[in-house]
């Protein structure tokens, strides 16, 4: 497998799949600019070997059809100022149009292509799209992670017609870099802490990452499926009925494997799913009728940071409770403080997945943990242990 390294770039034009799928506000501003920037040292070091770059991304979801308000136009001022480069546009991705664009580039020159979706082709994953696509760079670098579990035309069917002659961007590699460090290669002990909503979205998660981790620390709303499924007083807590013994399976599971599973044993209970509820600390097994477990309590707090303090790589997905109330984020602060600390002490730890990424920036955590992954869809199927279509892509050669 080929990295961007094994490039050199010089009098050569590279064809890169980057994620500019950015915020917009009312005026078409772009009010996050992490993407763009994460793509920049790609595009740098193409045009620092002395080459040029071909940008190809999407934006929202516009089916098919041409919408002015999803034109990547919008954001070419900004990548212009990331970047430090005047970038040039071209109102189709394919065609005449952009491949005469293409042919009039000069080296160091930058080239944002209109959004990729504007095309049914694109998410069909055609293939004489992606040829089509294919004609405007002589290699071709995927850089977008947030898309790769995705067999669209410029995420993975573009690929093949670059025999030889395509790589990973160092965004990329930096995730799959990541995922691998978890999964695979990182020093033991190596903890898993799952929260989130419910069991049904992790159950593939949790029944691959078994395999993988000496701990699991299972928390937020999946806790009273568990807590339930072992007998205790839920109250009116979120709980699937339906995969109770499901949850018993993966506990049996988890003990023939060796694995420590950590459930909360206290719980911040409320009376109404409202930051204003009134509240107690209660046993997670011992919750009242008409109340509700929102966050972990004291004890299970404390428990989950000897965890995590214990451990050498970690790997977090799903708050442990409802952080968008301000009296319910504290569990979840908590074991974001808990990883930061273990992160000082030598731990990796990466953070991904779904919503995850959300409450780590909301609480200022994503410069405390060693990575966290730019793509929630892609993050939750490489932990299911899928190949992503894009990843494969490049890896067949
Ligand atoms: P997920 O997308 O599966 O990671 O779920 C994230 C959501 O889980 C967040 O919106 C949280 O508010 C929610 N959540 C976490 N803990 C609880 C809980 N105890 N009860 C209800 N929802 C919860």
């Amino acid at each position: 497998m080929k990295t961007l390294e094994d490039f050199n770039f010089e009098n050569k034009k590279a064809l890169i799949r980057v994620d500019f799928n950015v915020p917009l506000d009312g005026d078409f501003n772009v009010t996050d600019t992490n993407r763009i920037e994460a793509a920049k040292p790609t595009i740098i070091k193409v045009l620092e070997d002395g080459g040029s770059a071909v940008l190809m991304s999407h934006l929202g979801r516009p089916k098919g059809e041409i919408n002015p308000d999803l034109s990547l136009a919008h954001i070419c001022k900004t990548v212009s100022e990331v970047l430090g480069v005047q970038v040039k546009f071209v109102s189709d991705c394919t065609g005449a149009e952009a491949e005469a664009a293409v042919e009039k580039m000069a080296m160091g020159e930058v080239l944002l292509l209109e959004n990729l979706r504007f095309h049914s082709e694109e998410t069909s994953g055609d293939k004489n799209f992606a040829e089509e696509l294919s004609k405007l760079g002589d290699i071709y670098v995927n850089d977008a992670f947030g898309t790769a579990h995705r067999a669209h035309a410029s995420t993975t069917v573009v690929a093949q017609f670059f025999p030889g002659n395509k790589c990973f961007g160092y965004l990329l590699a930096k995730e799959i870099d990541a995922i691998e460090k978890v999964m695979q290669t990182g020093e033991k002990p190596v903890l898993a802490i799952l929260g989130g909503a419910k069991v049904s979205s992790k159950i593939t998660i949790i029944e691959n990452i078994l395999d993988k981790v000496d701990h699991l620390i299972i928390g937020g709303g999946m806790t009273y499926t568990f807590v339930k499924a072992k007998g205790g007083k839920v109250g009116d807590s979120i709980c699937e009925d339906d995969k109770m013994d499901l949850a018993l399976e993966i506990l049996k599971k988890a003990d023939d494997k060796g694995v420590t599973v950590h459930i909360p044993v206290d719980v911040i209970a409320a009376d109404d799913f409202s930051n204003d509820a009134q509240t107690q600390i209660t046993g997670s097994d011992a919750i009242p009728e008409g109340w509700q477990g929102l966050d972990a309590g004291p004890e299970t707090l404390e428990n989950f940071k000897s965890v995590i303090l214990q451990c050498k790589t970690i790997l977090w997905n799903g708050p442990v409770g409802v952080f968008e109330m301000e009296n319910f984020a504290k569990g979840t602060i908590a074991v974001g403080d808990a990883i930061d600390e273990a992160t000082q002490n030598g731990a990796f730890s990466l953070v991904g997945g779904g919503d995850s990424v959300a409450a780590v920036k909301q609480f200022g955590f994503e410069n405390k943990v060693s990575y966290v992954s730019t793509g929630g869809g892609a993050m939750l199927e490489s932990l299911e242990g899928k190949t992503l279509p894009g990843i494969a892509a490049i890896i067949d050669g």
